[in-house]
Formats: C-alpha cells, structure tokens, sequence
C-alpha cells in the first residue's frame, strides 16, 4: 500500500534526522558513562525501532558494525556509515560521509549561551 510506504519513509526521514543530531551533539570527549549511554540508546533504538523488518535488519548491522561511540566524530562517521548501508539495501544514493561536518545542527546552540546567563 502507498500510504503503508510513504509512512514507513516519514518515520524513517525523522529517525535518521534525530539519530545524526544526536551525534552531531554528542561530547567530543565523553565520559565513559556518556559512552554507555550512547551505545545503550543505540541498542535500544535498534530493537524497539517500530517498525518491524526494518528493526531486525539494522540489529544485524550493528551486530557487524558496532557503534563507534569514543568521541563525537567517531560517532558520527559510524552513524552516517550504517545509514549508507541502509541506503544501499534500498537502492539510495550513498551519502558522502565527509560532508557529515556542519550538516546536522539542532539549532540549539544558544541554549548553552542562556544557561550561563
Ligand atoms: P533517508 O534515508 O530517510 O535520509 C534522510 C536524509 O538524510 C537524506 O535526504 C539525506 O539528506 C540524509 N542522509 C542520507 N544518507 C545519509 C547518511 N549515510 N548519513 C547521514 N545523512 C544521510 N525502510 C525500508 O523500506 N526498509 C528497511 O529495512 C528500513 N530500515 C530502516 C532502518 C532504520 C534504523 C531506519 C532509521 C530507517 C529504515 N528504513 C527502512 C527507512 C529508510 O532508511 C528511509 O528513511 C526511508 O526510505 C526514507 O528515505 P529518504 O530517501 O527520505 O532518505
């Protein structure tokens, strides 16, 4: 069904887009509990994705590439690299993950600045 597919894509587009802000903000020297967190939360995200097929097939692919959570490049390139394996299981452009840099941002970078107000 269309609508089945075009649901399935928007949750998709808004899964990827939380999941490459996360790493976007993510220490670039994080405590090992922030390291534990990440990786838990990644696990997690796998397992209860909804929808099904695609939750199985992504805990396959972190059972071969495990997050990468040491640090926030670290974590990014490891999250931009399972979404192109994701991209070529569908048939979608690669995405250049050198570009990965300034292209997600929360717009949240003056919350830091009030909170020292
Ligand atoms: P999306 O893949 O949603 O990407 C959104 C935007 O992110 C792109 O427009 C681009 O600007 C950017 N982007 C693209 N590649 C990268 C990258 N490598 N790194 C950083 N940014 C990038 N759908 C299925 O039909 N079957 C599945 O098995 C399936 N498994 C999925 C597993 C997970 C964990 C997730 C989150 C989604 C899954 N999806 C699956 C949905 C699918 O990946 C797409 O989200 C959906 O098809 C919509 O695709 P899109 O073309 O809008 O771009």
């Amino acid at each position: 069904k269309l609508e089945n597919a075009i649901l399935k894509a928007e949750l998709g587009n808004a899964s990827w887009k939380l999941l490459h802000t996360m790493m976007a903000k993510f220490p670039d020297k994080p405590s090992a509990d922030d390291s534990t967190a990440l990786k838990s939360y990644i696990h997690l995200f796998a397992r209860l994705y909804p929808c099904g097929d695609c939750a199985q097939h992504f805990q396959k692919v972190l059972e071969k590439y495990p997050p990468q959570v040491a640090s926030r490049s670290t974590a990014a390139a490891w999250a931009c690299h399972v979404h192109n394996v994701v991209n070529k299981r569908l048939k979608k452009k690669e995405f250049d993950c050198s570009k990965i840099g300034d292209f997600y941002d929360c717009g949240c970078a003056e919350d830091e600045a009030d909170a020292k107000k």
